[in-house]
């Protein structure tokens, strides 16, 4: 039996290369994705056509009943999940707080907070030892910017990635001895579209004189790091947040 890996929003960036690496490690892949049918069905005929198996559902993270349709789909398709990757994220335009609005903040923490806890929420359901599942690994995608605040960009974006790193910790306690590890990746600067949406499509060029390396990351750097924090090689590995970005 293939172990079954959940990567939310795996249709473009970090999230895809991660599927691509989980394919050839051997999992089955299932990513969902919110917008970009086109993306996740090109991801999907590439694995599948490399001899792997995967599968993508449409499903905002923001939503509850997306997510428990998400995870039911995935359950009849390809069976029970042992590895999530909680990687859905989105940032706005480039802000200072002053000018924020309420529906640009709530949605924000919709996506990059209350996604990542339903998701990781319906993955302990499924692994937790105390509920008769095999345990598992969840690895969230952090970001640098919970530490770095952001100002004058997205201060509501580094917030949110603060609330997942503190998600990590507290969950990583709660269901250590259940057999499920949760940990974080908190990469820094990395060439997606991601920095487009923000409004500064070459920001990572802009501001990597900052990073010690000199240089911004790709996303299969990042998603080494992932496939790393899910497998048995960390297995006393949990509750940490492991920085990916140069130095940063
Ligand atoms: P990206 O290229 O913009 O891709 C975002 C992905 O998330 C897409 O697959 C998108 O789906 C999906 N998505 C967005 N909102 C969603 C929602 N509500 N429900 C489900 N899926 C949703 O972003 P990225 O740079 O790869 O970012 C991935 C993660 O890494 C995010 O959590 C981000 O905060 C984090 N991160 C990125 C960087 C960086 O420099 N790139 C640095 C630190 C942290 P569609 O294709 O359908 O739009």
């Amino acid at each position: 039996m293939k172990k079954v890996i959940l990567i939310t929003g795996g249709s473009r960036g970090i999230g895809a290369a991660t599927a691509r690496l989980a394919a050839q490690q051997h999992y089955a892949v299932a990513l969902s994705y919110v917008n970009n049918r086109a993306a996740a069905d090109q991801l999907v005929a590439d694995i599948t056509s490399a001899g792997g198996q995967a599968l993508a559902v449409q499903a905002d993270v923001a939503l509850e009943a997306d997510v428990l349709r998400l995870f039911a789909q995935v359950d009849a398709s390809l069976g029970r999940i042992s590895a999530l990757v909680n990687n859905a994220g989105v940032l706005e335009q480039q802000s200072r707080v002053e000018h924020m609005t309420a529906e640009r903040i709530s949605r924000v923490l919709a996506t990059n907070v209350l996604g990542s806890f339903l998701c990781a929420r319906e993955a302990v359901r499924r692994m937790s030892t105390a509920q008769d599942g095999p345990g598992g690994a969840i690895v969230n995608v952090s970001s640098r910017a919970s530490k770095l605040g952001s100002p004058g960009e997205y201060v509501d974006y580094a917030a949110s990635k603060a609330a997942v790193d503190t998600l990590t910790i507290g969950l990583a306690k709660e269901v250590a001895a259940e057999g499920i590890r949760v940990n974080a990746v908190s990469p820094g600067l990395i060439y997606t579209d991601i920095h487009a949406s923000g409004g500064e499509p070459g920001r990572v060029d802009r501001v990597k004189t900052s990073v010690p390396m000199g240089r911004g990351g790709t996303p299969e750097e990042v998603a080494q790091a992932v496939l790393w924090l899910l497998s048995d090689a960390a297995s006393y590995t949990t509750g940490t947040v492991l920085e990916v970005s140069g130095g940063r």
